[in-house]
C-alpha cells in the first residue's frame, strides 16, 4: 500500500472513529466470506471477490494503523511464511 493510501485510511480513522473501523473490518470481512462461499457452492463471482478482498485489505491497513502493530504484525507474517514455506518442504 502507498503512503498516499495509508494517509487516506489514516483520515479514516480521524473522521469515523475507532469503533465504527473495527466494527467497519468485522463487516468486510464476511462480506468476503459470504461470497467465497457463494463460489464454493458454485458461483462464478471473482470480481465480487476481487471487490471484498480489497474492502478487507483497506480494512487490515486501518487495523494495523489503530492497534499500532504493523511492525509486530510484519513480524508475524515472515514468521509463518517461514514456518509454511519447511512444512511444504518437509511434505515433499
Ligand atoms: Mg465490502
Amino acid at each position: 500500500m502507498t503512503e498516499s493510501n495509508r494517509a487516506v485510511c489514516k483520515k479514516a480513522i480521524q473522521m469515523y472513529g475507532k469503533e465504527s473501523q473495527i466494527l467497519m473490518a468485522m463487516e468486510e470481512m464476511s462480506e468476503l466470506q459470504k461470497e467465497l462461499c457463494k463460489n464454493y457452492r458454485g458461483q462464478e463471482n471473482r470480481t465480487c471477490i476481487a471487490e471484498e478482498i480489497a474492502d478487507v485489505e483497506i480494512m487490515l491497513e486501518q487495523m494495523k494503523i489503530l492497534f499500532a502493530v504493523r511492525k509486530q504484525s510484519e513480524k508475524f507474517l515472515e514468521f509463518k511464511l517461514s514456518r509454511l514455506q519447511e512444512r511444504l518442504e518437509a511434505a515433499k
